[in-house]
């Protein structure tokens, strides 16, 4: 394994990583309905079944349905059709406080994007999701310190995303995804804006958190991004074409692989 740049005792307890399904969606369909008589069909019929601890890359080409997927998966949007169990709760079932309350507590969140909030220091940007999870100021700063500190930014705190690389703002995001503790972190295209530097360094940082035990659903379209995954999911029309153990051997965690 790499060495570690991730640091959980300080950022909390990692989730345990007894392999159990903690996401499961049956024929899942989302279609978008463009004008009266057009409708995308962006998924078309997706199952799929991710384990507790899995390291799962999603693959396609622009358009086919993986952003639309990770927001199903992320609690962001709901299907048109199907069934989504995540962690074994019907997402149906709850209302959209629920659905929200969820997503605060168990989903990390990283963007192509970074979607930092300007002119707000990097401590101030990680210590924003605690905020609604009404912990008290003093160990928001405590937590988020931890947090930055865990991904390398903890020299950093104070600057402003126009201060930093894009490398570092993509750390910085993490830094704010992971400071809730979530078991579950969704990327989409996390690397899409950075160098290759920014892109090893940002991997390696998905590597310490998967084997810590959380598990990591990535969204790519580079194969080397892909290649740090234990499985890649191919989608292409809204449908999954493939799903193959990837990378195992390369990372030393044989035997793990689904
Ligand atoms: P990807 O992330 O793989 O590039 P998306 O999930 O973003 O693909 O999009 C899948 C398909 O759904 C595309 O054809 C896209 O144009 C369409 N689509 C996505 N979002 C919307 C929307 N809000 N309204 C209409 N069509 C959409
Ligand atoms: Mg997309």
């Amino acid at each position: 394994m790499s060495g570690s740049a991730v640091r959980s005792a300080r950022v909390g307890p990692a989730p345990r990583p007894r392999r159990r399904p903690v996401i499961v969606i049956e024929d899942v369909r989302r279609s978008y309905q463009v004008t009266a008589d057009l409708a995308v069909h962006a998924l078309d019929g997706v199952s799929l079944r991710i384990d507790t601890g899995d390291f799962v890359a999603i693959m396609g080409s622009s358009g086919s349905g993986k952003s639309t997927l990770m927001n199903i998966l992320g609690c962001l949007d709901l299907p048109s059709a199907g069934r989504y169990l995540l962690d074994g709760v019907d997402i149906r079932d709850m209302d959209e406080d629920e659905q929200s309350d969820l997503r605060n507590r168990k989903i990390g969140f990283i963007f192509q994007a970074f979607n930092l909030v300007p002119r707000t220091s990097a401590l101030a940007n990680v210590e924003l999701p605690l905020s609604y999870a009404g912990v008290t100021r003093a160990d928001r700063r405590r937590r988020a310190t931890a947090a930055l500190e865990a991904v390398g930014m903890g020299a950093r705190l104070d600057h402003l995303p126009s201060e930093l690389s894009g490398g570092q703002q993509q750390r910085v995001a993490v830094a704010r995804a992971i400071v809730t503790n979530p078991s579950l972190i969704l990327a989409d295209e996390p690397t899409g804006n950075l160098d290759s530097r920014s892109t090893v360094d940002v991997l390696r940082i998905f590597e310490d958190l998967n084997a810590e035990g959380r598990t990591v659903v990535l969204i790519t379209h580079e194969n080397d991004v892909a290649e740090r995954a234990r499985r890649t999911i191919r989608l292409a029309d809204g449908r999954i074409i493939s799903d193959v153990a990837t990378g195992a051997g390369a990372l030393g965690t044989a035997g793990e692989a689904a």
